[in-house]
């Protein structure tokens, strides 16, 4: 069929590349079949090498809450572009940055901006471990904070989608400073610091899981959380990478009323180029070089392209009634999904918040990370090529989100569950 040139380019890229990919996911080893190579994007949708067009929910993993090459995201990096890509030196934008942030997140009083999520969690971690002079960090199984070494302990949607338990090449005396907890269990987390607390420097968590597919946190889970660690002398960390952004202006702490000692940004906050932060209370950022002892640097940390591009993005959402409009379709979307799982009489649960959602086969609730796990991924894999076959890109594994973008139309939204019902269909037919 019409792959040949994605095929060809797969072929050359598993020569010089391991997998031939950037990064594990892209290589589709969950869902079986070859990788498309990706063209160019527009709005809502991703053309391959072939010149086959896709309505794309993957968007970036992310990072593209306007769409693919959004006028003024592309409009700021021409004007950017022309003055020079990178400095080394501060900028006036950076600042800016800062600022629009800092109105967004009121726990963000400082912050620093790094080239990417993992950067901006394992610099968090570093400081959480010097503010609070402790070594032991809490992280809960399935969530995802990057690759860094201590972060790699039963970390998601990459790991879990290999079937690896943790990645080779962490040594095991850094991963004994990470403590797994179970997500969503209170009385898990009460006992753990109940026995440990004085040893906790931090804990880190998704508030909303997104790289199990999403879980959104149990009600008082995140208040519990929140109220242990300050209790017990330790830091919260929020790891609102993809949820920076998307699931509100002010992310998850906004909607949850909770306002973590550290925030990890990234994802959206490039609008679509490399970019990371982390911040939080003042007293703590000051901790960071130069004002204190905690070293963390970047020659490329708050490149002008990657500010210019966040800002733009950031701008475009604060337009009146973006988050209205973002849950409107994500909603469209799960209602019908939903309704076509119960029409074909297949098992399934859509989990969403606001325009991030996953799709579950197998079950008809998931709540836990035990509960994803238990997923039906054959049917997933089904599910997947047959959404592609008709046009429609979906994330190529069970355990990841999909995302909507401001450049989804009703349309778009009204294609997809057509298509997804003819795969039912066919489904339920056996
Ligand atoms: C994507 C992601 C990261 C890592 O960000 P990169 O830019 O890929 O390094 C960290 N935390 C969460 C929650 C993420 O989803």
């Amino acid at each position: 069929m019409a792959s040949k040139k994605s095929g060809a380019l797969y072929e050359r890229a598993r020569k010089k590349i391991p997998g031939g990919v950037n990064s594990p996911v892209r290589a589709w080893r969950a869902v079986g079949g070859e990788p498309r190579f990706i063209e160019r994007g527009g709005g809502s949708r991703l053309y391959d090498a072939d010149g086959k067009e896709y309505l794309d929910y993957v968007c970036s993993w992310g990072p593209l809450i306007l769409g693919h090459a959004p006028p003024p995201v592309i409009g700021a990096l021409k004007r950017t572009l022309e003055g020079g890509t990178s400095f080394g030196a501060p900028t006036a934008r950076e600042v800016e940055l800062a600022e629009r942030v800092g109105e967004r997140f009121p726990s963000i009083e400082k912050l620093r901006l790094v080239s990417s999520g993992t950067e901006a969690s394992m610099s968090a971690i570093r400081l959480a471990r010097a503010a609070s002079g402790r070594t032991k960090i809490v992280k809960f199984d399935g969530c995802y904070h990057g690759h860094s070494d201590g972060l790699l302990a039963r970390a998601g949607s990459g790991v879990a989608t290999l079937a690896l338990p943790d990645s080779a090449g962490v040594p095991p005396s850094f991963a004994a400073e990470t403590i797994v907890a179970e997500f969503n269990d209170t009385v898990g987390l009460e006992r753990l610091f109940a026995e440990r607390g004085g040893s906790i420097a931090a804990a880190i968590v998704e508030p909303i899981c997104g790289n199990m597919g999403v879980i959104p946190p149990a009600p008082g889970f995140l208040s519990a959380l929140s109220d242990l660690t300050a209790r017990h002398g330790g830091l919260l960390i929020f790891d609102e990478v993809i949820t920076g952004f998307r699931v509100a202006r002010g992310g998850a702490q906004e909607l949850f009323n909770i306002r973590p000692d550290l925030t990890c940004l990234g994802k959206i906050l490039g609008g679509g180029l490399p970019l990371g932060a982390f911040g939080g209370k003042a007293a703590i950022m000051d901790l960071l070089a130069p004002e204190g002892p905690v070293y963390q640097a970047g020659t490329l940390s708050g490149n002008p392209l990657a500010v210019a591009a966040g800002l733009a993005t950031l701008e475009e959402l604060s337009r009146p009634g973006v988050y209205e409009e973002l849950e409107a379709k994500g909603k469209a979307l799960q209602e019908g999904f939903e309704t076509v799982l119960r029409r074909y009489n297949i098992a399934g649960a859509v989990n969403r918040r606001a325009s991030m959602l996953t799709l579950f086969f197998g079950a008809a609730a998931v709540r836990s990370v035990e509960e994803a796990r238990r997923s039906d991924t054959a049917r997933f894999a089904r599910f997947f090529h047959g959404l592609l076959d008709r046009g429609i890109y979906w994330p190529p594994s069970q355990f990841e989100a999909a995302f909507l973008s401001l450049s989804h139309s009703a349309a778009d939204i009204e294609a997809t569950v057509a298509a997804f019902e003819e795969w039912a269909r066919e489904e339920a037919k056996g």
